[in-house]
């Protein structure tokens, strides 16, 4: 959401007050909940309900939520205990987690229905319920294909959050998933490295060597940066870290969504390797070990997959063994195939390609063996071979 001039100005201190209040109130309640022994709606309802709507003026459906936010934190954080994310009972992290009430921070998020928040998605505005009356008139914004989901998709709650000086809304869609193309003429071979981020059986490579040293730029200055140990050091060191994985989820959005849409547009399915392959499969010097556990494969690779999904092209999953070292024409296995990082050349019919390509190309035929015997048993569904 941003607002202009004057207005916006306005706009936002009454969102500003009201996610406060909205957070006070939620706070409270859960100090009630806690001496009262009350998790769930209905009864933290009886105890907070008419004290929250007159202290903090907060309206009707409003004051409902807080409640309800408020059990769902306790629902979260008993989840959480007997998960063990707090150690052990007994513990202090567990002492600490379960013996005190939950505090919500002034600007946590605040979910909003229907009937405090509506969309006028041709004017680009909302209306919205705040502790100062309703702000009609809100401008709002966001990336062209989100708000063709969001004018066709949205659906029940939304959230409003305050994050890093900007207003969102976090809105829900619900789309109806449709069932993967089940005839897919083929299959694109998807090879995901460290020197070329991703490599496809039709010779895309998308190549990460400036996004490498990037990194590796800002790892040292990082280290640099921990290694002064004071206090706005670690605040700068924090702020890198932010800023690299936002640029790393840049990259794997806008890789995943050219390969998913190269499928798409041929009619063929996806076929990648299973994700642990890729770490276990690369014997490298030590410094680039850590180039390569930190390099965020999990989410290309789970970026291709919801893609894929929403543009119904199926994925099928192979078995990474080898995939580098094998002949994609004569299927001849040896590890001197690869005499240097970049290049395959097979020892037997000389076949010689880009390391990452021919790799592609073994990750394809595999995906094609697994999508047959799929389709020719049961399920010509996704199929995993771990
Ligand atoms: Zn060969």
């Amino acid at each position: 959401m941003r607002g202009q001039g004057r207005g916006g100005f306005r706009q936002a201190s009454a969102l500003e007050a009201t996610l406060h209040a909205c957070n006070e109130a939620a706070t409270w309640a859960a100090s009630v909940a806690f001496e009262k022994e009350a998790r769930r709606p209905l009864e933290l309802r009886k105890h907070t309900y008419a004290e929250i709507r007159v202290r903090w003026g907060l309206g009707a459906q409003a004051a409902q939520h807080a409640i309800k936010k408020t059990c769902d934190a306790y629902t979260t954080l008993k989840a959480n205990l007997r998960a063990g994310r707090y150690g052990r009972p007994g513990s202090r992290r567990h002492a600490r987690a379960s013996g005190r009430p939950v505090v919500f921070r002034s600007q946590a998020a605040q979910p909003y229905d229907d009937r405090m928040l509506s969309w006028q998605h041709q004017a680009r505005t909302v209306s919205i319920w705040t502790t100062a009356g309703r702000l009609k008139n809100v401008a709002f914004t966001g990336q062209a294909g989100q708000l063709e989901v969001l004018a066709a998709h949205r659906q029940g709650k939304s959230d409003l959050v305050f994050q890093g000086g900007t207003w969102f809304l976090i809105a829900t869609c619900e789309i109806a998933e449709a069932a993967p193309n089940s005839h897919p003429v083929g299959l694109l071979g998807v090879d995901l490295g460290i020197v070329n981020i991703a490599a496809t059986s039709d010779g895309a490579r998308h190549c990460g060597r400036r996004i490498n040293r990037k990194r590796e730029q800002d790892r040292n200055l990082r280290s640099k940066l921990q290694k002064k140990h004071t206090k706005s050091a670690k605040r700068r060191a924090k702020r890198y870290a932010g800023k690299e994985a936002r640029r790393n989820k840049d990259i794997n959005h806008k890789i995943s969504k050219r390969i998913v849409a190269e499928a798409e547009r041929t009619g063929r399915g996806i076929a990648l390797e299973t994700l642990t392959g890729i770490r276990e499969r690369a014997r490298l010097r030590k410094p680039q070990r850590v180039k390569i556990h930190s390099w965020p494969f999990a989410q290309l690779g789970s970026f291709i997959v919801y893609k894929a999904k929403r543009a119904r092209v199926p994925v099928v999953y192979v078995d990474p063994a080898c995939t580098s070292q094998e002949c994609s024409q004569c299927h001849h296995t040896a590890r001197g195939n690869r005499p240097a990082q970049a290049v395959f050349s097979c020892r037997v019919c000389g076949f010689v390609e880009h390391a990452d390509h021919n790799a592609s190309h073994n990750i394809r035929q595999r995906g094609w063996m697994v999508w047959v015997c799929g389709a020719q048993s049961t399920a010509p569904e996704l199929t995993l071979i771990a």
